[in-house]
């Protein structure tokens, strides 16, 4: 079973987010499910400098305004198949943004240039000379960049079925309709019923949801909510359409970089939850914070409206009353920067690191009590899930892969001894605060806590039962046995 998996982003190569981990874990994961994964990336400069040898399997003179070449190589364990354009990727900073932090203005052309590459590989293969070629059964494509890939495919006339998995539907891929002969797009295809146009633009996320054979997500409960208005930023309606070929997926973490018996980036390297303490005590020193009566809880996240963390800067006082504190660590919007500054430096019991730092936030994780997840939606998350695994209690808004992830402190379960975690609903501030009161009474009851902290870190979170869950749609859509 070969697979052509499709994506702008991919571990450890480029990174803005969850989206990344996800296409960075499948290849490697499906290899135990006998699946043969490679990812076709674009070629930016980080990802054509971690390429070691390569060879080149497919030529296009003419792709979106340059040449264009396809190279075949292995990097990080990884089969990568990487998209060569200088003139649509050899810019240096993050895949999406121009140094004034605007998107680039080509970026429809960028992304149309990728998911016309996949067609092309999905319907042609790729020579790979002496080792002969490789053509995939599956076309695997993930989030709006690789929206327009089953059109493409479909259009051209190839039978190669086709995924296409949401891992955040905010992202569209809009482009103006003027765009449509530059983007190879049939004006025909330009209508709302069955098509890809927008309120009038050109949509390629909306593409993905309508020529893909199945369309995945990130979690059971992401998948229903985004039939809903709510959730479906305008595509609900698409998406109902399609809900006999829709699933969710929950993602895993990868639990080698993840794993608290072995993460390098501790003080203290721990099996059970007893060994958090000298990595909470190191946490609290390297953040200025004084020790505490309550939980020492974490943020690590984007700083975007998405995240629900305006509702924490309103709910703080009631976390604090209780002497509970907080360590944050994120970037995003200026003026929720600000504004935790701002509550840093108002609050004794508040450390705020406005920046991104992978191994900051290995060791705040590691030495938090707890973890703050309030998002507003949530496809799956991550976060919540290696703090499962260090022993870190979550605290999440009952909305996506959140909700499928936590098993809340309700009378039920903590009587049945199962409870993980604590949610909120619905997400207000005055509700986030009462349950972060909650969470300091759990806190205090010692044998409550401990219990909850060894149910977290007993949860499977790994790859294994969603890598079968895939391997089981790419075999049953390729009609494999
Ligand atoms: P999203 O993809 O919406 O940002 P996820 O929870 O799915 O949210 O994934 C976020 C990923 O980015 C996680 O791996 C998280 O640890 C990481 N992350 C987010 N902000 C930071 C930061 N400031 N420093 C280090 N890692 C971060």
């Amino acid at each position: 079973m070969r697979v052509l998996s499709v994506a702008s982003e991919c571990v450890p190569f480029v990174k803005t987010g969850g989206l990344a981990d996800v296409v960075g874990a499948l290849p490697r994961v499906m290899g135990g499910q006998g699946v043969d994964m490679r990812v076709l990336l674009p070629g930016y400069p980080k990802v054509k400098a971690a390429l070691g040898q390569t060879r080149e399997v497919m030529e296009d003179r003419t792709l979106f305004g340059g040449p264009g070449r396809v190279l075949s190589g292995t990097a990080e364990g990884i089969d990568l198949l990487v998209l060569e354009a200088d003139h649509l990727y050899g810019r240096d900073g993050t895949p999406y943004l121009d140094a004034e932090g605007e998107d680039w203005v080509d970026n429809p052309e960028r992304f149309a240039a990728l998911s016309w590459i996949a067609a092309r590989i999905a319907d042609e293969g790729v020579s790979n000379g002496a080792a002969g070629g490789w053509r995939p059964d599956v076309l695997h494509g993930h989030d709006w960049q690789a929206g327009f890939a089953p059109y493409y495919l479909k259009t051209r006339g190839g039978t190669v079925p086709c995924i296409f998995t949401v891992h955040n539907i905010a992202f569209h891929g809009s482009a103006p309709a003027g765009r449509l002969g530059a983007l190879r797009l049939e004006r025909s295809h330009f209508v709302q019923d069955g098509g890809f146009e927008f309120w009038g633009r050109i949509d390629a996320l909306k593409a993905g949801l309508v020529w893909a054979d199945r369309i995945t997500t990130v979690s059971p409960t992401y998948a229903r909510e985004l039939t809903r208005p709510e959730f479906g930023a305008g595509l609900d309606g698409v998406i109902r359409s399609r809900a006999g070929d829709l699933s969710g997926i929950l993602n895993g973490i990868d639990t080698e970089a993840w794993n608290p018996a072995r993460d390098k980036a501790l003080v203290a390297r721990y099996r059970t939850p007893r060994g958090k303490a000298r990595n909470r005590k190191a946490l609290r020193q390297e953040f200025g914070l004084p020790e505490a009566p309550g939980p020492l809880c974490a943020v690590v996240s984007r700083l975007t409206q998405q995240k629900g963390l305006d509702l924490l800067l309103d709910a703080l006082p009631a976390l604090l009353d209780k002497g509970g504190q907080l360590v944050l660590l994120g970037t995003g919007e200026a003026a929720l920067e600000r504004a935790f500054r701002a509550a840093a430096r108002r609050h004794p019991g508040v450390a705020v690191h406005i920046g991104y730092d992978e191994a900051m936030a290995h060791r705040i994780i590691a030495g938090a009590d707890a973890i703050l997840v309030p998002s507003r939606f949530e496809p799956c998350g991550l976060t919540q899930l290696y703090a499962l695994r260090y022993g870190t209690v979550p605290l999440v808004a009952l909305t996506g892969g959140l909700a499928d992830t936590i098993i809340p402190a309700s009378p039920a379960a903590l009587a049945a001894r199962a409870s993980t975690g604590v949610q909120v609903y619905p997400l207000t501030a005055e509700t986030l605060a009462l349950r972060l009161m909650d969470l300091c009474g759990l806190f205090s009851d010692r044998d409550i806590w401990r219990m909850m902290q060894e149910n977290a870190m007993a949860q499977p979170v790994g790859w294994e039962t969603s890598a079968a869950a895939y391997a089981a749609l790419y075999r049953d859509l390729a009609g494999t046995p």
